[in-house]
């Protein structure tokens, strides 16, 4: 199997996978997905709340708050040797004081850790009217996207890698194909239709061309894949990666041990 970085910035990724499998390319993406764990709030203790909201709504927009996580420092809880009973290892104290006139963000949250913050401090909680008050002690763990989608990583998908195939013999409306392209894949080049190489990735097999044209064909190569991954901030692309791909090899490990 080939890997390539197509594209990447702070929170996005791009990656190209060759000569596998569609099993292993979607294991992948739903390992990703649904395994890896990150840090988000799980339970809200009210001390005060007079604002125009219910407890229970706040907790639920407190459990959606993106949180830093450090995997190396905090277990699943399911795993820790408290046994699920909360300890420092699988759990972290988070702590909310404000009075109105106030609007409440996400960096007022007060944590325990340096480590494990908002990911988004601009993220509104409440916005409290003069005397109201709020006052909220909650606990954060790891969890995984496969327990709630507040737990999963980001956003991940893939496709085929896109093979276009043009018979310039066959051709006789190469502008029709030209124009017919809405992401550009096809550039003019000696008087000549060719594939822009470049483009190519932005292919979504719309078949808009092949519509115009029979001298176009799309292979549907099922070995070549594209991922697209798109981090909530929790843990950074190549953090969810190599996560996913330990989780996966451990899996497989534990299968085969078990045959
Ligand atoms: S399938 Fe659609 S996106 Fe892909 S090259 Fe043809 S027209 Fe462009
Ligand atoms: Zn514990």
């Amino acid at each position: 199997m080939k890997f390539k970085i197509l594209e990447k910035s702070k929170d996005k990724i791009s990656f190209l996978l060759e000569d596998t499998s569609s099993a292993y390319s979607n294991t992948l993406r739903r390992v990703m997905l649904i395994n890896v764990p990150t840090m988000a709030i799980e339970d809200v203790e009210f001390r005060k709340n007079s604002s125009a909201l219910y407890d229970e709504i706040i907790a639920h927009r407190l459990g959606l708050v993106t949180l830093t996580t450090d995997l190396k420092s905090y277990n699943l809880i399911s795993e820790c040797k408290c046994k699920g009973e909360g300890c420092a290892r699988c759990s972290l104290k988070l702590t909310l004081k404000a009075n109105g006139p106030k609007t409440v963000y996400a960096s007022d949250i007060k944590s325990t850790d340096p480590k494990v913050k908002p990911v988004y401090p601009k993220t509104i909680i409440v916005k409290l009217l003069k005397d109201q008050e709020l006052e909220l002690e909650a606990t954060a763990i790891l969890g995984t996207g496969k327990e709630h989608s507040k737990w999963a990583p980001g956003h991940i998908f893939y496709k085929l890698k896109p093979e276009i195939n043009i018979d310039n013999k066959k051709l006789n409306n190469p502008e029709a194909v030209l124009v017919s392209c809405p992401v550009d894949v096809f550039e003019m080049k000696n008087k000549k239709l060719s594939v822009n190489e470049k483009n190519l990735t932005k292919c979504h097999l719309c078949e808009a061309c092949t519509d115009v044209s029979d001298a176009i064909t799309l292979a549907n190569n099922e070995q070549n894949y594209i991922f697209y991954l798109e981090s909530w901030g929790q843990l950074s692309p190549k953090k969810i990666i190599l996560t996913a791909i330990d989780i996966f090899n451990t899996r497989l490990s534990e299968f085969e041990k078990s045959i």
